[in-house]
């Protein structure tokens, strides 16, 4: 096992993942920016850098300040967590030519998932359903090719962009008289905002809901799912609220896409532990992308298998083979997770300050990951999350009423929180009989 790791993240994951690591006895390097150094995990870590001034190019995105703090502190690992550098694979590529270890996939297969065209070929290769499409990038200055394809698969379509990311780089068209240009506009829009042109087209699925698959794999042949989660309340894209199993679907269907995803695990080599996100409709899985890092919203697994994600991930990267097999995996009960963010439950502007007074919420099947205290000021210049919010019940009612009551036992003073909204959520009729879709809380929103 690796004798030192260093954690090139912050909030609320850096701390998770100090923890896993305090946990193996391994020791911890923590690095942070300037505004950073009295977060809880610095304070709690073997040792701390400070990489950078504040703005995250300059600190949790500078490949050469971490590597260099992986050098003078003799890490063995680097664990990103999500976001920042996680799914970069120059990073992990440097990484590992400066003798390290990171903790993820290989470079290349973080390259081939970052290219949706390249991804969804090797998903279909495996068995993965993927949405109707052009199976590889679109001719673009083929009109009758263009036009054919898109009524073979039936409009409305959507262009995406195959470097594309973070919702950005899509748009969707309803009829062939504004094919043409929609590609076109995209295509241009993607050269600027990633360096590639390369399009392609899928069928618009118009009320899917998002579900994913948990996968841990060890790159040596061998590969589990833990099942899935449904994270269809989204605002912009953004999770908010997700829970595990996703309710309401068959579990032949479930079964079978599961085990096409631990198959393509095998297939392309994959070490770590990954998600597998679908949109769902129709009782029809259709891929769209893997995540190659931890997520989010990996607790609400956690609670339903009892398996500890970042520490299976932190093994199979140290060369480990996976030591739980899927008879080991066991879904029980259900589990919820609301995101805290300091922001306007209103406006959904961002809402930095100083925290006042912090109580987090208790109890049997109440977990809470947050890097919160009191006393705590939260800088202005990263992602707005503070805190997760996760509950276990033997049912989905029990989990639900217990994040009501854990919702409303927690006290954060001084700035203002989405806490309001997720209130408003776990009350909500149609999301307690479980199984809306990705549009749902934005239409909630307008009313
Ligand atoms: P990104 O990498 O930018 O997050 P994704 O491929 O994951 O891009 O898609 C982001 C979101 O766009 C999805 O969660 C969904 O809301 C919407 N979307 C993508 N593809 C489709 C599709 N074929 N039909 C309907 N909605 C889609």
């Amino acid at each position: 096992m690796f004798e030192k790791v260093l954690i090139a993240n912050r909030g609320e994951i850096a701390l998770r993942i100090l923890r896993a690591c305090k946990e193996m006895g391994i020791k911890t390097v923590a690095v942070h920016s300037q505004v950073d150094r009295d977060l809880k995990h610095v304070r709690l870590a073997d040792e701390s850098v400070c990489i950078g001034p504040n703005p995250s190019p300059q600190s949790y995105l500078n490949i050469p300040a971490i590597i260099s703090a992986m050098e003078v502190t003799d890490s063995i690992a680097v664990h990103p967590g999500y976001g920042f550098l996680a799914e970069n694979a120059d990073f992990a590529e440097q990484v590992q030519k400066s003798g390290f270890v990171f903790i993820g996939p290989d470079p290349n297969v973080i390259r081939t998932m970052g290219d949706k065209v390249a991804a969804i070929a090797a998903m279909k290769k495996a068995g993965v359903p993927t949405v109707p499409g052009s199976d590889g990038p679109l001719p673009t200055d083929d009109r009758d090719t263009c036009q054919e394809i898109a009524r073979r698969i039936g409009y409305p379509i959507i262009i995406k962009a195959a470097a594309g990311g973070g919702g950005r780089g899509m748009r969707v068209v309803h009829t062939e008289a504004s094919l043409m240009s929609s590609i076109h506009i995209t295509q241009s829009e993607a050269k600027g905002a990633f360096g590639d042109d390369t399009v392609y087209m899928e069928k618009f699925l118009q009320n899917p809901r998002h579900v994913e698959i948990q996968v841990l794999s060890d790159g040596q042949g061998n590969a589990i799912h833990l099942g899935d989660r449904d994270c269809s309340l989204q605002r912009r894209h953004q999770k908010v609220l997700e829970e595990a199993p996703a309710p309401g679907i068959p579990e032949d269907v479930r079964e079978s896409t599961a085990q096409s995803c631990v198959q393509a695990c095998i297939d392309i080599g994959y070490k770590g532990a990954g998600t597998f996100e679908f949109l769902y409709e129709d009782g029809n899985y259709y891929f769209i992308e893997m995540n190659t890092r931890v997520q989010v919203e990996h607790p609400v697994t956690e609670m339903v298998t009892g398996v500890d994600i970042i520490k299976e991930q932190i093994r199979v990267c140290a060369g480990e083979k996976l030591s739980l097999t899927q008879d080991d995996i066991v879904i029980r009960g259900h589990a919820f997770e609301c995101r805290i963010n300091a922001e306007d439950p209103k406006t959904f502007m961002p809402c930095p300050g100083t925290i006042k007074n912090y109580h987090a919420p208790g109890g049997f099947g109440v977990r809470v990951d947050s890097h919160l205290y009191s006393g705590y000021t939260v800088p202005p210049n990263y992602d707005s999350m503070i805190a997760k919010v996760i509950t276990h019940g033997e049912d989905r009612e029990i989990a639900l009423n217990r994040m009501r009551n854990a919702l409303e036992e927690t006290v954060i003073d001084g700035i203002r929180t989405n806490i309001p909204l997720q209130q408003r959520l776990v009350r909500d009729t149609a999301f307690r009989e479980g199984g809306v879709n990705i549009h749902y809380l934005e239409k909630k929103l307008e009313n």
